[in-house]
């Protein structure tokens, strides 16, 4: 599919409307696809509209069948997502085989939410009243999703949404496109009514107007930047629409002073690296105590050095292409702000059209941009703490809140830790990059609010409604 998929068919397209996507390793097209106008998001929602009432009253069984359905058609169609990944989004080998294989999770995590959408009873003072709480679908959910993890963070979205009872209007960033489509394609083969999910790609501020501005679509899912999702909250919050926000991420991995050195290295190795840095989660503040700093130093930076870089088909490479040229030059002048205020660029720092060499700076300071700023880079910056204070101060002192992580044995220092890291999830002697599909994913500060995953999401997902039911007549004072 190269159009958008609306009420279970790819609309008829003009072909002056189409753009090229490029794959970022070699820039080569890959396909063209079509940049839908606003009257074609309307025609989605008219289409999820249409279907909301036939779609909320499926039985849970109906909904699980179609969800497990999708994930064993992703499953059989492994090899040729895989290739997407990696043509369209520039995503490694490894990376795109763990993106698929967690979707898999994903849809089947949600079959298995259909059978849990709980109410309560509720004590009532009423004499003869009976009272519950019960949870009903929110109608039409539009979706919007970002370029790094296109199938993940989408059918994320996707998949809590339809398990729930809504429909759904997805928008794929416009790097991902095909991903987006494909989507789309792997629910119509699992027999998903047409109308109940529907796939519109194009330019995000046009179409994301098109989505927010319309008042059958009842709430906003959107992962991305900080910037973008702050107006979708304003978008939303004038209309009374629920929104629920994944945003930017500056995540620090504190490496105290009894951490096993290796094991640190090969965390924060991980932990920044996969996927180039382009993570929201990325470990991109490595806080390491001052004990053991220079000997952390020199151990990451030999691992980082042998790190493969270049095609990302070749299962052996570890950093492939960012996903454009234009990030590289904004990286590197960060870089170079660093350097003149006095960091250490160990290695790295260099790049060659989309590809960034894999970096690690050291005595980064507060003040600097790479300690503050989402780069979205291979770039790590590595700062010195004096002690356990000074880690959680420096570890808190971020606009964002996403994830954290420590590697410690101390019992005391780790729950420390999870008290007093200011971030939605705290990784103890794991990576600051951790997510499944069943956990409640968040985020504070500049990176939420947001609440993803399992009956996380189904709670944000369905609205919870009061019923009473008076037995006999209630009696009333007049
Ligand atoms: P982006 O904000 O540029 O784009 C995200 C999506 O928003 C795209 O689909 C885009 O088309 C759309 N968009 C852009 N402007 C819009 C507007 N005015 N109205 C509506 N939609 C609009 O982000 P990106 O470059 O695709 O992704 C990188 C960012 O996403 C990083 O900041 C990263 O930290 C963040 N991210 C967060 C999480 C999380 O779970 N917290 C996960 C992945 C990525």
């Amino acid at each position: 599919m190269t159009a958008p998929y609306i009420n279970g068919q790819t609309i008829e397209t003009d072909p002056a409307s189409r753009t090229a996507v490029l794959n970022p390793a070699n820039g080569k097209t890959v396909a063209s696809v079509f940049m839908a106008k606003p009257e074609h998001m309307t025609r989605a929602i008219d289409a999820a509209y249409a279907v909301k009432d036939l779609w909320g009253n499926t039985t849970p069984s109906e909904r699980e069948l179609i969800l497990i359905r999708a994930a064993d058609i992703l499953e059989s169609m492994r090899a040729e997502v895989v290739e997407l990944l990696i043509d369209e989004g520039g995503a490694t080998f490894g990376k795109s085989q763990f993106e698929v294989s967690y979707v898999v999770g994903v849809l089947r995590s949600a079959a298995g939410e259909c059978r849990r959408i709980m109410g309560n009873t509720i004590p009532c003072d009423t004499p003869g009243r009976f009272s519950m709480a019960i949870r009903r679908p929110l109608g039409v959910v539009g979706g919007i999703a970002p370029f790094n993890f296109p199938l993940i963070l989408a059918t994320k979205k996707v998949a809590f949404a339809l398990a729930a009872g809504n429909t759904f209007v997805l928008k794929p960033s416009e790097e991902t496109s095909l991903i987006g489509l494909k989507i789309a394609e792997i629910f119509d083969k699992a027999g998903l009514p047409p109308g109940v999910l529907n796939v519109v790609t194009g330019d995000g501020p046009t179409l994301g107007e098109a989505m927010y501005s319309d008042p059958r679509v009842k709430a906003v899912l959107f992962t991305g930047s900080t910037a973008v999702g702050r107006q979708i909250a304003v978008e939303c919050a004038k209309r009374g629409k629920k929104f629920d926000l994944e945003m930017g991420g500056k995540s620090p991995l504190l490496v105290m002073k009894d951490a096993d050195l290796k094991y640190a290295v090969d965390t924060a190795t991980f932990g920044l690296f996969i996927h180039q840095g382009q993570i929201c989660m990325a470990g991109s503040r490595v806080i390491v105590d001052e004990s053991v700093y220079e000997k952390f130093l020199d151990l990451f930076v030999a691992k980082v050095k042998t790190l493969k870089v270049g095609d990302p088909h070749d299962p052996h490479t570890v950093i492939g292409p960012l996903i454009r040229a234009s990030q590289c030059p904004f990286i590197a002048s960060r870089i170079d702000a660093a350097k003149a205020s006095g960091a250490r660029v160990l290695c790295g720092g260099t790049y060659d059209g989309n590809f960034f060499q894999p970096t690690v700076i050291a005595d980064v300071t507060e003040t600097m941009a790479v300690f503050q700023e989402e780069l979205f880079g291979p770039v790590c910056s590595v700062i010195k703490a004096k002690d356990v204070d000074d880690a959680i101060r420096l570890a808190n002192n971020s606009r964002y809140g996403l994830t954290s992580a420590v590697i410690t044995n101390d019992l005391q220092v780790a729950m420390r830790c999870a008290m007093e890291l200011e971030t939605g999830s705290v990784h103890i002697n794991g990576s600051t990059i951790h997510d499944e599909p069943h956990g409640p994913f968040s985020g504070v500060k500049d990176s939420g609010p947001g609440r993803e995953g399992g009956q996380w999401s189904m709670d944000e997902l369905t609205q919870l409604k009061w019923v009473t039911i008076q037995r006999g007549q209630a009696h009333y004072p007049f």
